[in-house]
């Protein structure tokens, strides 16, 4: 979700620092009518009320009572949505855990409350991924995911020697989310039922998407945040490159000519990390309804993601190659920071196209819940068309940027004219481009 800059990440550290430790201690005294001690191998939990930090349908988050149909071992935090490991390390390519376990109070109408704030954060993620299961099985999307998730809160990732905070990264090679701790002063990630689908998604994209080629997400940094235009380096300052190329900064004809010997790959790989993550911010939004989720955790951001605001117009993939040749005359620490950076840039884009599809089946007259629901499944149904596409050409070819609008607008039920402008509008200008025939065929 958040960029952690650096080409990787993770070296996951151990178990819990002594500070948390010391933090539970003292909420473990404060909160001395903690009763839990909820027995393992039951599931006489499931079906129980929780009081949570949750979002009304404006998103306003307060406390509010959560029923959770599949939590039935809450003092692990496990049930057959999720499983949730507080301050895990890795062992052997899996997460393990030596968890705080979940500490309630039973109130006088049997209502569960989190007494200590690992466990309200533990059980709010819960909540949150069985409602994901939900919205996952409304729209399509469940079968492509192994259940329980493994998801790390707390957890320690060491990034260039620091330890990264205000993150959330989704590991492709463990299969996990892992949030790490949170130190600013607004709406922690793991209550933020927006950035958790955003990274929900990225479980769904590596099965349809990314297992078919072999990559995991994971190894590239994937999980930025566009930097701000003003933190963005505009022009990499180096002129020697990996590869020996010398460009004249000015040179367009170089640079030109340098595109053309952009690798396919180096080019698809772009280009997938840009699509996972506009495609993982529309997910958000359609979970969440809130245009501004990535914000209300890291306000840095809010103007970059916020999705309430036009597309643009998508470039052409011999643009997105001279971009990639801008890049390679940087260093490779600042270019990979500049790489995610214009990754998340792109992605913005496709995040609100589709968010914009949204808008013109309303204009269309279909009710604005029914047509988010619409655009949510039309895009669970064009993953296996792109995941396809991808594994034909992943190595040889340059994947064109519009390679996901087709069936996307083939998987939607109705589509006239606004969905049409939407896509005219966003769509790169590219030969051989094929219009869907809902939008009146030809080539151009
Ligand atoms: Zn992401």
């Amino acid at each position: 979700m958040k960029r952690s800059s650096g080409k990787v990440l993770k070296t996951l550290g151990k178990f819990a620092s002594r500070g948390g430790q010391v933090a539970l201690t003292s909420f473990a005294l404060v909160l001395s009518l903690t009763v839990a001690s909820c027995s393992r191998e039951s599931d006489r939990f499931a079906g129980d009320t929780y009081r949570l930090p949750w979002p009304d349908s404006e998103g306003q988050i307060a406390l509010r009572p959560v029923q959770l149909k599949t939590l039935n071992d809450p003092e692990n935090f496990e049930g057959s949505a999720a499983r949730i490991l507080v301050e895990p390390a890795e062992s052997s390519g899996r997460l393990i855990a030596e968890k705080p376990r979940g500490r309630y109070i039973r109130s006088g109408s049997g209502t569960m409350i989190p007494s200590n704030y690992a466990t309200l954060q533990a059980v709010t993620a819960y909540a949150h991924q069985e409602k994901l299961q939900s919205f996952d099985e409304k729209n399509g999307a469940a079968t492509y995911l192994k259940w329980p998730l493994t998801i790390g809160l707390q957890v320690k990732v060491v990034d260039r020697g620091a330890i990264v905070n205000n993150n959330a990264i989704y590991d492709g090679k463990l299969d996990a989310l892992l949030v790490v701790p949170y130190s600013l002063s607004d709406l922690p990630i793991a209550l933020n039922g927006g950035i958790l689908a955003h990274e929900h998604f990225h479980f769904i994209f590596q099965k349809a998407v990314l297992d078919r080629i072999g990559v995991q997400q994971s190894q590239g940094c994937q999980h930025g945040i566009a930097q701000t235009e003003a933190e963005t380096p505009s022009a990499p300052q180096e002129t020697e490159t990996e590869t020996g190329l010398d460009l004249d900064l000015g040179d367009e004809e170089s640079i030109a000519r340098a595109a053309d010997e952009i690798a396919p790959g180096v080019y698809n790989a772009f280009l997938l990390r840009a699509i996972n993550e506009g495609l993982a911010d529309f997910w958000g939004w359609s979970y969440s309804g809130d245009v501004e989720f990535v914000g209300r955790s890291l306000p840095s951001e809010e103007r970059v993601r916020r999705l309430d605001l036009e597309a643009g117009k998508l470039m052409d993939a011999r643009a997105i190659r001279q971009s990639l040749v801008d890049l390679r005359r940087a260093d490779k620490v600042i270019r990979e920071d500049y790489r995610i950076g214009r990754a998340y840039l792109l992605g913005t884009q496709y995040a609100r196209f589709l968010k914009g599809l949204v808008s013109a089946l309303v204009e269309q007259g279909t009710s604005p819940e029914v047509a988010k629901g619409f655009v949510t499944a039309a895009l669970v149904k064009a993953l296996p068309t792109l995941g396809t596409a991808v594994v034909a050409s992943y190595a040889t070819d340059y994947i064109s940027p519009n390679l996901i609008l087709k069936p996307l607008i083939l998987n939607l039920p109705d589509v006239k004219a606004p969905v049409c402008t939407a896509l005219e509008n966003f769509r790169a200008t590219e030969t051989g481009y094929q219009k869907p025939a809902a939008c009146s065929g030809g080539t151009q």
